[in-house]
């Protein structure tokens, strides 16, 4: 089987299992945003998943996402002046996603590439994508916050009580707008293991996600819940994620970069 057949099989099946999580939760698929996280994907399998009319890309590191975001760039680009090299489907545009934990002297280097920034898990974290995007940008930077709803300390992420309070700090930036949640399942011994432990954290992460936005305590914005993964996405959409990123899922296991 053509390499490109597989990528494009995985990727109409991660979909498909979207869809029916989405039905199942009273939703259409076309409600959920599938990010495919690029971390295990060579260029070439990125520029395959463009080419099937795939929008919404995201990396965990900085570096990579610049690395990728300027070769995606580039085959736009020669996509919009020699249309006739474009595959039909293929995107005028992509939307990058920073979902792994960004420190702050990295974000100079991104803030402009990306569309979603998931991980703002402290104020001086903030703080600094105010200033640096107060210093050269119009439009505000759309963060979500990311919730360590297990209290897990090798996680990321504030706990449920702090979040609120947080929000409403970064709602005095100018620069930075809280668009929603962010939320990572804790590891299980074996994937049935973890989708049973995914699915309290999912539920948790939404109530949370929903007092807020009932609260008003933010702009009506405030509404991307990002939960989700290879190994639960379809937990997350039915515990009411509209967000989930997937990577191996979509473009498999790649030992060597692992
Ligand atoms: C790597 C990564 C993903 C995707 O993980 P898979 O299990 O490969 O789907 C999603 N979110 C974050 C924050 C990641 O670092």
């Amino acid at each position: 089987m053509p390499a490109d057949d597989t990528l494009k099989e995985r990727y109409e099946s991660v979909r498909a299992r979207i869809d029916e999580a989405a039905a199942r939760s009273g939703r259409s698929g076309s409600d959920i945003i599938l990010v495919a996280v690029t971390k295990y994907a060579s260029i070439d399998q990125i520029r395959q998943l463009i080419g099937l009319g795939h929008v919404d890309l995201g990396e965990s590191r900085a570096q990579i996402l610049v690395q990728h975001a300027a070769q995606v760039e580039e085959l736009l680009e020669r996509g919009r002046e020699l249309p006739s090299t474009r595959s039909k489907s293929q995107p005028k545009q992509v939307r990058w996603h920073m979902v792994g934990h960004l420190q702050r002297n990295k974000v100079r280097k991104i803030v402009d590439l990306v569309r979603l920034l998931h991980s703002v898990d402290s104020l001086r974290l903030a703080e600094e994508i105010q200033q640096v995007a107060a210093a050269r940008r119009d439009e505000p930077v759309e963060v979500l916050i990311q919730v360590n709803v297990a209290g897990e300390r090798q996680k990321h992420g504030v706990a449920p009580a702090a979040t609120r309070h947080l929000i409403e700090q970064i709602d005095t930036m100018f620069n930075v707008r809280v668009r929603g949640l962010m939320c990572m399942a804790p590891e299980g011994e074996d994937p049935e293991a973890a989708r049973a432990k995914a699915r309290p954290v999912f539920t948790r992460c939404h109530e949370l996600f929903d007092d807020i936005q009932t609260k008003g305590v933010t702009s009506d914005r405030f509404n991307i819940l990002s939960m989700g993964m290879s190994g639960d996405y379809d937990v997350a959409v039915e515990c009411g994620a509209n967000v989930v990123r997937v990577g191996t899922a979509i473009f498999g296991v790649r030992e060597d970069v692992r």
